[in-house]
């Protein structure tokens, strides 16, 4: 994409009105505006970085076995009834009526839905076990929505749901889902650590939120020092019962749990290890057995013929909140650091003079040589001062910059950079085109 032609409104200011930094910079990197309170405009870059997270988030479910449906984001009063949740839900509910006076709401979430839906089709255990999920935008009328896209009023979900025959098959579909937002955390270059968290009302103790430590973060978060050391899984089979439980217990061997869930005996065992931290919650898995199914009369007939209401779980991501948390974890002075995974370019050419024939030359054919190789790259040929170009390529964070510019032209080099190192080496186009091709 060339530069001239997008739309990427950059702000030289730091907005007063944003607090945290993860905030300031995806208003000042043109990625979002605010249109209401806690409701945002995802601008070109914006949605490109969305898209880039939510296409991670369907691989890595989509690996682990789960299938993607798309449900609506507008529900009927009545089938929050049927849970008796919709009395319960409270003012973060956004109700809505229709023209004939129907009552409506916008999902904040979808168990009951789901439920229906699953309701509807499956007869008998072989319709189990089942894992469906979407990505959907959600509404919640938070009280105080704040931080940006952190705590939105409308915010975009990756919800999964599992149907299974019993509490043991339920077990192994919420490991499934437990390995798969490790997988899915680090390919966006975040660790975020799995830490028992409160199941509220339903009880059980089968529930983790995902939480990636940050000064900013909402959550206040205790977990024992071994977290700190960065761990690699490797790949995985997700039929494989024992192997995925083997992992989960050795990622929840180590302590970490949240304000709700500390445990005093597990923090003494700590001692010296113990820390404490604040951290973003940006995924929360839930294993809740019949809630759903049985007062939604979820029925299949078992092997031996008899009804068996399936157990349920509930898996959610917050899509949206990540694209904050990521930046919240790679930044610096200068502005974002994408991780290479979730750029919204991965290359950025800056032509230092426009005016310059041998210059734009060189710069134009190099821009057609990565489009050709399918190299995502943004080309900045406006007729801008070298200094401002290279402050917007930092601040909007492309890993790789490649800047032409006369002299070396003359010696036929290019200079090329690693945003997140500052990095710089000069070689020749070619070897550069290699390089970020690579
Ligand atoms: P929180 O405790 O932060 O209010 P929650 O526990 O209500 O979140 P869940 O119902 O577990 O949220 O939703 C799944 C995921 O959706 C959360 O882990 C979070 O990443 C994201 N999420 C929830 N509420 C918001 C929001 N208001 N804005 C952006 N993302 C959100
Ligand atoms: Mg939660």
């Amino acid at each position: 994409m060339r530069l001239s032609r997008h739309f990427l409104p950059v702000l030289k200011e730091s907005p007063s009105d944003a607090q945290i930094v993860s905030h300031k910079l995806m208003l000042r990197a043109g990625l979002v505006r605010q249109t209401a309170a806690g409701i945002y405009a995802w601008l070109p870059l914006g949605q490109r970085v969305l898209q880039k997270i939510a296409q991670i988030v369907r691989e890595e479910q989509d690996r682990a076995g789960a299938i993607e449906l798309l449900m609506p984001t507008l529900q009927s009063a009545d089938l929050w009834r049927e849970s008796g949740r919709y009395d319960a839900y409270g003012p973060e509910m956004l109700r809505i009526t229709d023209r004939h006076d129907r009552e409506m709401l916008y999902g904040p979430t979808n168990e009951e839905m789901i439920t229906a839906i699953f309701r509807d089709s499956a007869r008998s255990y072989r319709d189990l076990p089942r894992t469906l999920y979407h990505i959907q935008w959600k509404f919640r009328d938070e009280v105080r929505p704040r931080f940006g896209v952190m705590r939105g009023r409308e915010f975009l979900m990756k919800d999964a749901y599992s149907f299974d025959i019993d509490e043991a098959g339920a077990r192994h579909s919420y490991n499934r889902m437990f390995v798969a937002y490790l997988n899915t955390f680090a390919r966006m270059g975040l660790r975020a650590i799995p830490m028992q968290a409160d199941t509220g009302p339903i009880g059980g103790d089968l529930s983790h939120e995902f939480i990636v430590l940050a000064p900013t973060g909402e959550s206040e978060v205790f977990y024992h020092s071994n977290w700190e050391k960065p761990a690699e899984l490797s790949s995985v089979d997700f039929d494989d019962v024992a192997g995925l439980q083997s992992i989960v217990s050795t990622y929840t061997a180590d302590y970490a749990a949240t304000d709700e869930k500390r445990d005093e005996a597990a923090e003494a065992a700590a001692g010296d290890a113990l820390r404490q931290s604040r951290g973003v919650e940006v995924g929360h898995i839930f294993y809740f057995g019949e809630k759903y199914s049985k007062p939604m009369n979820l029925r299949v007939q078992g092997p031996d013929g008899a009804e068996v209401i399936p157990h349920m779980g509930s898996y959610g991501i917050g899509v949206s909140r990540l694209m904050g948390a990521i930046i919240e974890a790679s930044h610096d002075d200068n502005g974002i650091i994408w991780p290479d995974a979730v750029a919204p370019y991965k290359v950025g050419i800056i032509n230092m003079r426009v005016d310059d024939e041998a210059c734009t030359a060189a710069a134009d054919d190099l821009y057609a040589k990565l489009q050709a190789a399918g190299v995502e790259t943004l080309y900045d040929d406006r007729d801008e001062r070298g200094g401002a170009k290279f402050a917007t390529m930092d601040l909007i964070g492309i890993p790789w910059q490649i800047v032409i510019g006369p002299k070396g032209l003359a010696k036929g080099v290019v200079e090329l950079k690693r945003r997140a190192t500052g990095e710089k080496e000069e070689l020749s186009i070619e070897d550069a085109l290699a390089k970020v091709s690579a």
